[in-house]
């Protein structure tokens, strides 16, 4: 059985018995025109701003989603061949794959078909909040609400979780990619500095925070090119710039979790008032975004333990509740 995280940052894959053998970025790099792989994952992450003319290198599933679904399937196909070696190869393991929620049904079936391509018996999907919930230990099928944020790279998945369903959700398109594009903004509006997605992502990691308490000054010096003159340049950048910088898209994360709690049924907010809100995914890591989110809704916010891992592990958990669980996430579709 194997459990797979289709993230639009990372791909994660477990292997019963085996745990996460495969983590890399979700990128793939062909030939230009053409589907032919060059490079996955960490190869093909290097090359990102980095390629000749003739060989293009994307996040297939940026955006949120999936954008370029011959590529995603190709990127796929790649990343379980790497896993599924040996002896294994031979047993038609039953895949889960963890996708973004609001993707569409062509995109449904691109990895679909990319399952089956590999040799899976079964071919499963799981929308992520779900996945993210059940690997943050959260007993989906109680007849009690809990509340999942997850903040991946290009979306941030609201859900509120009970009876082993999503009661109700909101995906939005804004999550650390958008942070990261915030940050440049900032340094392009306000210091004439213009630098590349991964500088602005290493100074989210390291002094970004949605606030600030008394005693975090902390500051950074970022290197770019300087608008003016053209020449490379650096500046010192605050904290407290990128809060603010980060203020709108984060208030906009937080509106749409109070909308979440809206539209619930009473029962169901008043349990997660009593349980507190889990977030999960690579975002959850941004400094402050729980005393944040708790400042903001009024809810009690807690960071899931490993917030990367709970979607893959959610896969592999998933797997073991057995085939009419698998069957009621969504009807198993073979092409
Ligand atoms: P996805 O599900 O979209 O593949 P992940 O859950 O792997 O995404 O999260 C990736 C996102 O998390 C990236 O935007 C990354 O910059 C962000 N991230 C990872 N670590 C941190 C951190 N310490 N602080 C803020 N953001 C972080
Ligand atoms: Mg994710």
């Amino acid at each position: 059985m194997i459990g797979v995280d289709l993230g639009t940052t990372n791909v994660r894959i477990h292997l019963k018995g085996k745990g996460v053998l495969l983590r890399e970025p979700a990128v793939i790099a062909v030939l230009k025109g053409t589907t032919e792989v060059k490079a996955v994952g960490d190869d093909a992450y290097q090359m990102l701003g980095r390629t000749p003319a003739n060989i293009i290198a994307v996040h297939p599933m940026a955006e949120g989603v999936i954008a370029n679904y011959t590529l995603t399937e190709r990127m796929l196909q790649q990343f379980l061949r790497k896993v599924i070696t040996g002896p294994s190869r031979f047993l038609r393991p039953n895949i889960l794959v963890c996708i973004p929620s609001g993707i569409t049904e062509v995109e449904r079936r691109a990895v679909i078909q990319a399952v089956n391509e590999v040799g899976a018996r079964k071919a499963y999907l799981i929308e992520e909040p779900l996945a993210a919930a059940i690997g943050a230990g959260i007993n989906i099928a109680d007849p009690v609400g809990s509340m999942v944020v997850d903040i991946g790279g290009g979306t941030a998945d609201v859900a509120i979780i009970s009876l082993n369903g999503i009661v109700v959700s909101e995906s939005l398109r804004i999550a650390g990619n958008t942070f990261d594009s915030d940050i440049m903004q900032l340094l392009r509006d306000q210091h004439n500095l213009l630098i590349g997605n991964r500088t602005a992502e290493d100074i989210k990691c390291s002094i970004g925070a949605a606030e600030l308490t008394d005693r975090e000054d902390l500051s950074t010096e970022v290197r770019g090119r300087d608008l003016i003159n053209g020449m490379p340049h650096s500046v010192q950048i605050r904290a407290d710039e990128i809060v603010e910088a980060l203020r709108s898209s984060l208030d906009r994360i937080a509106t749409s979790v109070k909308s979440v709690l809206e539209n619930a049924p009473p029962e169901l907010v008043s349990d997660v008032i009593e349980r507190g809100i889990v977030m999960t995914g690579g975002g959850a890591r941004l400094r402050n975004l729980d005393s944040y989110l708790r400042r903001l809704t009024g809810v009690p916010v807690a960071i899931a333990e490993n917030p990367t891992d709970c979607a893959v592990f959610g896969t592999a958990k998933a797997l073991e509740l057995g085939p009419d669980f698998l069957d009621s996430l969504n009807p198993p579709k073979r092409i």
